[in-house]
């Protein structure tokens, strides 16, 4: 089914893209990344503001300090605003600027806030867990809906193999499968897919080409200074170029990226 909310129609014609950094760290690079992902065309904005960390003396998000820069984003873009949740105590405190609740690939299987996530009314994309079966994702999803949340979509961010020159293995092809075998729109995440920007436009594309419904990328104005996924990010620059090319690509396959 597809998810109908802030104006767009995710898992309809158009491509739906996302975009943003990994983590809201100030207002200067929150305001830079989401002018220039505006720009460019992107649908969604993204910023994390819990961060779950490998290290725990990495950065772990500003929190609810993130609050007024996000607000202050949104009202200078117009943009939906999408987070991921760490923890149910923050579905009210992020309902104040989350247009979209992310599930992170760490939260996959905390069914306790999947069943949390079915009782509130806002769209959730959820991601596929890091080692998990197409199947444990599907059934991931269901404990959404069985709490009378139906707007939901999949985001496949690559899962772990026993190749590591990319940060992950992309599964586009488990992607489709689920596509094929599932209402729910299907997403995909190349940034946390593959670890590399060179890769990043080029697996965005595959997604368009393939059918499936959308990216999320993660951009940073200066990506040698991010406090987090920094070696992933695309610049501006990077990111405009890719949706020139995903636009004209958009065309060809009649999923139009821009209005
Ligand atoms: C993210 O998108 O910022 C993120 C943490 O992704 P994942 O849960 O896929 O690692
Ligand atoms: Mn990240």
């Amino acid at each position: 089914m597809n998810v109908k909310f802030a104006g767009l129609d995710i898992g309809g014609p158009q491509f739906t893209v996302i975009a943003g950094p990994c983590a809201v760290e100030n207002e200067d690079q929150m305001l830079q990344a989401s002018n220039a992902v505006k720009t460019a065309g992107a649908h969604i904005l993204r910023g994390g503001i819990y961060k779950l960390r490998t290290r725990p003396d990495a950065f772990q998000g500003l929190g609810r300090e993130a609050l007024p820069i996000v607000k202050a984003a949104k009202a200078a873009t117009g943009l939906p605003f999408l987070t991921e949740i760490t923890s149910a105590s923050q579905v009210e405190s992020l309902s104040e600027v989350a247009d979209f609740i992310m599930v992170g690939t760490r939260n996959m299987y905390n069914y306790d806030l999947l069943k949390e996530l079915g009782r509130a009314r806002v769209p959730v994309v959820l991601k596929r867990g890091m080692s998990a079966k197409l199947e444990e994702w599907i059934n991931a999803a269901e404990y959404i809906a069985r709490g009378g949340n139906d707007k939901i979509i999949l985001c496949e961010r690559g899962v772990r193999t026993f190749e590591t020159a990319t940060r992950n293995t992309l599964d586009l092809a488990g992607a489709l499968w689920v596509k094929q075998r599932s209402s729910l729109p299907v997403i995909v995440d190349p940034s946390h897919g593959t670890g590399i920007p060179a890769l990043i436009p080029g697996m965005a594309a595959a997604a368009l080409a393939a059918g499936l419904d959308g990216v999320m990328v993660e951009v940073h104005p200066h990506p040698a200074a991010a406090l987090s996924d920094g070696a992933q990010a695309l610049t501006t620059e990077q990111f405009g170029a890719m949706m020139d090319r995903l636009a004209i690509l958009g065309k060809a396959c009649q999923r139009p990226v821009r209005a």
